[in-house]
């Protein structure tokens, strides 16, 4: 039962890590962010890291003032971490347009050098043109590597990091669209008309062109990779159990009597009531007392990560007694049959 326990505990630490950052990037999806804001002002990216920050708290102050309230909070994934920043709707942008204006060192800014405006081509490319690479041939056993490596944490920032990527490539693909339209998508197409598939050029505005193909084939290959190191279909990873803190007591006292209190940090409390066993490792049908917040029941349930379906829930004594009819029938017929066994 341990190993089992185990692995449960381990999924439901693994399933944490990967909602969490799909959570935190859809919560802080269509927020500007002050570096974001920065670089799309054609700041580079070295000077918005190191005066983002300054600049944002001058932002800050400024929704301050204006709005009588805090700013929002959206999270943003800085070198595979999680923080808290603030977050400012596409209706605010003026806010942080006023800061742009006000904190000296953006007022001051002078680009270090005026290139020729980059198409929406070259734009592409250098925001995302190395996507690709970076996701092609990640699989179950790459999270596994991992895992062997930095623990259960590792593949925690693997995952975090490579989902903040696939949300800005998405982000990448879709200002490629909007910017390719009119005259500047006929000045793309003039100027690969014509060249061999070879040249870079080409090579370029093709990797631009199918974008948004590459980055669902990216994400889809990563789910796949998710799943099957989620679920360990080759069983070659063993993860040592890490002991938990002691379980919390329920203030008003435990609502079944025998509650064993494991439960108590998802707030139920639990009373098993013994098991019937089958073949195989783990394979058992338990039954437990449970008071939740959906009130008190009994429930039978397989054990068995291939056959959680297998469940039967009795909310009133008619339905219980139901069930412990059907119980006692079949112990009653087994009992017949044993007449008919070897001693
Ligand atoms: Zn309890």
């Amino acid at each position: 039962m341990s190993h089992a326990l185990t692995s449960r505990k381990r999924h439901l630490n693994a399933a944490n890590g990967v909602d969490l950052g799909v959570l935190y990037t859809t919560v802080s999806a269509g927020m500007l962010l002050a570096r974001r804001y920065l670089t799309g002002r054609g700041i580079d990216q070295e000077f918005a890291d190191r005066y983002g920050s300054a600049f944002g708290r001058t932002a800050a102050k400024i929704y301050r003032t204006s709005n009588g309230a805090e700013p929002r909070r959206a999270w943003s994934n800085v070198n595979g971490k999680w923080r808290r920043v603030n977050g400012y709707l596409p209706t605010e942008t003026d806010v942080l347009d006023k800061a742009f204006d006000t904190y000296p060192r953006t007022a001051d800014y002078v680009a270090p050098e005026l290139a020729a405006e980059p198409t929406p081509v070259e734009i592409y490319n250098k925001a995302a043109g190395h996507y690709p690479a970076q996701f092609a041939g990640i699989t179950g056993e790459t999270l596994r590597a991992a895992e062997r490596a930095g623990g259960t944490e590792a593949v925690e920032r693997f995952v975090n990091v490579h989902l903040d990527d696939l949300h800005t490539w998405k982000q990448d693909t879709e200002d490629y669209d909007r910017a390719m339209v009119g005259d500047v998508d006929k000045a793309a197409r003039r100027e690969v008309q014509g060249r061999p598939w070879d040249d870079p050029r080409v090579q370029r505005w093709m990797q631009a062109e199918r974008g948004m193909e590459d980055y669902l084939n990216a994400r889809d290959t990563f789910n796949a990779a998710v799943v099957d190191w989620l679920y360990d279909l080759t069983g070659t990873v063993e993860v040592s159990d890490v002991p938990r803190p002691p379980a919390p007591t329920i203030p008003e006292g435990c609502r079944v009597p025998g509650c064993v209190g494991t439960w108590h940090y998802d707030d139920m409390c639990t009373a098993p009531l013994g098991e019937v066993q089958f073949e195989g490792e783990d394979v058992s049908l338990p039954a437990e007392l449970v008071a939740d917040e959906t009130g008190r029941h009994i429930v039978a349930f397989a054990y068995n990560l291939s056959s959680l379906n297998i469940r039967r829930e009795m909310r009133d004594r008619v339905s219980a007694a139901e069930f412990t009819a059907q119980l006692r029938q079949l112990a009653d017929a087994v009992d017949g049959a044993a007449a008919f066994l070897p001693a």
